[in-house]
């Protein structure tokens, strides 16, 4: 089995649902630990390394957000957010708290099992494989060896499936992709996930990238990259 090995933190405070997961994860292959409040989270990050985290936002002490944020100080191990409104969605993927993906309460656990292995295969090869690559357009400017995007030479930060998002877009410039093809090449799902993920993503690198973003929405079908507008008009 690819995971065998792999050990996931499930941090929840109610039993109930934390014993859900952890059964069906370790069903999957994994191995479990468990932390009951936002401070036993990070002291078992910091002291077992997991190799991903399922975090619940509502937890008894340090909420999940905090947890999550304190955690990127000083690691880029990959975090599923489990949320119970959907008005969260935006800052826990966002730059701000920096979580890899979300699922809304309840979630089917087959979804969550999926998620964590696409997660999981996607963490670590995906960085190495293309590592000169960069695509100008516009004003934009996009390295992915580097991971980093320019826009009029000045650096603005992504997370890291915004940037996924964008670059899989300006790669097939022209193209218009589905919401689905987008969730499969980008977060790795191989069958209809939620597709909203991707438009709080296009949402947010709109925000970002302003006047720069070259994303534009085909009505019905999905996302594409518009040609760039000429680079060296000047205001
Ligand atoms: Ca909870």
């Amino acid at each position: 089995m690819a995971n065998q090995g792999q050990s996931v933190l499930v941090v929840e405070d109610e039993s109930s649902i934390a014993s859900f997961v952890a059964l069906y994860l370790k069903n999957a292959g994994y191995r479990i630990q468990a932390a009951g409040t936002g401070r036993e989270a990070l002291e078992r990050v910091a002291s077992e390394k997991p190799d991903l985290i399922v975090l619940d936002l509502m937890l008894p002490d340090i909420d999940g957000l905090e947890v999550c944020r304190r955690v990127r100080q000083s690691s880029d191990v990959p975090i599923l957010m489990l949320t119970a409104r959907d008005e969260d969605v935006d800052k826990i993927i966002g730059l701000e708290v920096g979580a890899d993906d979300y699922l809304t309460k309840p979630f089917n656990p087959r979804e969550l099992v999926a998620r964590v292995k696409s997660i999981l295969r996607r963490s670590v090869p995906e960085r190495r494989e293309v590592q000169t690559k960069q695509i100008k357009h516009g004003d934009l400017e996009i390295d992915v060896g580097r991971r980093e995007v320019l826009v009029a030479g000045k650096e603005v930060q992504l997370a890291p499936k915004e940037f996924d998002l964008l670059w899989e877009l300006l790669d097939h410039k022209g193209l218009v992709l589905t919401r689905d093809q987008l969730l499969e090449r980008v977060w790795g799902y191989t069958f209809a996930g939620d597709t909203r993920t991707v438009d709080v993503h296009v949402r947010q690198l709109r925000r970002k990238l302003g006047e720069a973003s070259p994303i534009v929405t085909v009505w019905g079908v999905g996302y594409k990259v518009a040609a760039a507008r000429d680079a060296a008009v000047k205001a």
